[in-house]
């Protein structure tokens, strides 16, 4: 059986990012899109352990297409709005992981190993 990697009281562990598959401080997280097409509705989420810079990526991601593609429909219209809010939340959830000193590994101007 696989156990689960151990975690501190803001719920981050090091393990492999669920999306970038860098070994990082991750926390579990989850943001939702709306995609409205004015009659139907699309929804995207992705969830699961995710590192500070893939936080931010895909926060900001989901943002802008929530704000972009979000409102096209009556039922869309709401849901976008609780998308942006419950995703804010999840940021806001996040900040613990997000106030870690940026990854030296993952900064371009890192210098090479010796
Ligand atoms: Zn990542």
């Amino acid at each position: 059986m696989l156990m689960p990697p151990p975690m501190n009281e803001h719920g981050i562990s090091v393990t492999a990012c669920d999306s970038c598959h860098a070994v990082r401080p991750v926390r579990a997280t989850k943001f939702m899109m709306n995609i409205g097409l004015i009659v139907l509705r699309l929804e995207r989420q992705v969830g699961g352990q995710l590192c500070k810079s893939c936080v931010w990526k895909t926060f900001w991601g989901y943002t802008l297409g929530n704000l972009v593609l979000g409102w096209w429909g009556l039922k869309s219209f709401f849901y976008t709005l609780i998308f942006l809010f419950a995703n804010i939340g999840e940021l806001m959830a996040a900040r613990p992981l997000l106030r870690l000193p940026a990854d030296p590994a993952a900064s371009p101007s890192a210098p090479p190993p010796a």
